[in-house]
């Protein structure tokens, strides 16, 4: 349909990426110190691992200093919590991310509470998320997934004021946050998730779409309200025999069929995923600016 705009979440992230660089630089000058960023992970998954040398890598080429910690599975709960008290105190250190998911004999929301607050760009800790939720306060830090679809929807000028928008999915990291975020937009809001009855004609009503459940393709074309915005924040792997790794990657919604009806959406790969790397590098940098700057 030539009527539909693909968002290239690509290009916006590389625009967001050359704006950090910048900012990054300027602050070396000004000031000689740069941005650091911590980045934990425990074990060997190889999605953890991938995730990680991405934003590493990320980091790098805006001139973040990345400080790589590699801990073995079976590090202690309490060998994790100095090490976060560690990275709490040392001034280098701007941004704290511990990769998750965490080994099972790890609580997580204990590690999670343990980083300073002023360091969360993940954006995880309670009490951030609690102001996220809270009318009239602001966390230091939103989430960088969820930050990213609103990023990509204003940079495309896209008004969430008074939308309709459907989330779907309600997870601590994803379809939660985007959901407080929109609301703080002045969207209204509404969640769609595993026990919801009818979801589509729920989503039928939607100007804006914002899709995280982990489903491939499970929102249909039909569902789809002619014009809206879609977000597909949907990362499936499915069996593809044809290409080389034997998977592909589709998104929450079914993107050909969605494609007829809606007026713009994010592909995946190269929708939303890139934003939220463009997103941490951006919270590093802010919260290295409150430091550096004050
Ligand atoms: P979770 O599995 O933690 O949460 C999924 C949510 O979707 C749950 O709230 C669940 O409901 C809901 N859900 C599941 N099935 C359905 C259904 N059939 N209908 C309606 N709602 C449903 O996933 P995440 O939030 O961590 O991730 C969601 C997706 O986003 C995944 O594909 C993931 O790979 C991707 N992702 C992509 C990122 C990126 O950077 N691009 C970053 C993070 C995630 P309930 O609460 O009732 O169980």
């Amino acid at each position: 349909d030539p009527k539909v705009t693909i968002i290239d979440g690509k290009t916006v992230a590389q625009t967001i990426r050359s704006e950090i660089a910048a900012e990054v630089s300027r602050l070396s000058q000004t000031y000689g110190k740069v941005p650091g960023l911590a980045v934990v992970i425990v074990g060997q998954r190889k999605d953890s691992q991938s995730y990680v040398n991405m934003k590493r890598k990320a980091c790098a080429e805006v001139g973040i200093k990345s400080l790589d910690f590699d801990l073995p599975e079976n590090v202690s709960e309490s060998d994790l919590i100095f090490k976060v008290h560690e990275l709490n105190a040392n001034p280098d250190v701007h941004g704290i991310l511990v990769q998750l998911p965490l080994p099972k004999h790890i609580n997580e929301e204990k590690i999670l509470t343990e980083i300073s607050l002023e360091k969360d760009v993940d954006g995880f800790h309670p009490l951030n998320i609690g102001k996220l939720a809270m009318k009239g306060r602001d966390p230091l830090f939103v989430p960088c997934t969820p930050k990213g679809c609103i990023e990509l929807l204003t940079r495309h000028g896209i008004t969430i004021k008074g939308k309709n928008a459907v989330v779907v999915g309600r997870s601590n990291i994803v379809g939660l946050p985007v959901s407080l975020l929109l609301l703080k937009e002045d969207a209204t809001v509404t969640i769609v998730h595993s026990r919801t009855k009818e979801p589509e004609s729920i989503i039928r009503n939607a100007d804006i779409i914002i899709a995280a459940a982990g489903q491939p393709a499970m929102i249909k074309g039909s569902w789809i309200k002619p014009g809206a915005a879609v977000i597909d924040v949907g990362t499936n792997a499915v069996d593809d025999p044809s290409k080389k790794s034997g998977y592909r990657l589709v998104g929450d919604v079914d993107f050909q069929e969605a494609c007829k009806t809606a007026g713009c959406i994010t592909p995946v790969p190269g929708g939303a995923g890139p934003m939220t790397v463009a997103m941490l590098l951006k919270n590093t940098l802010d919260g290295a600016k409150r430091v550096i700057e004050c």
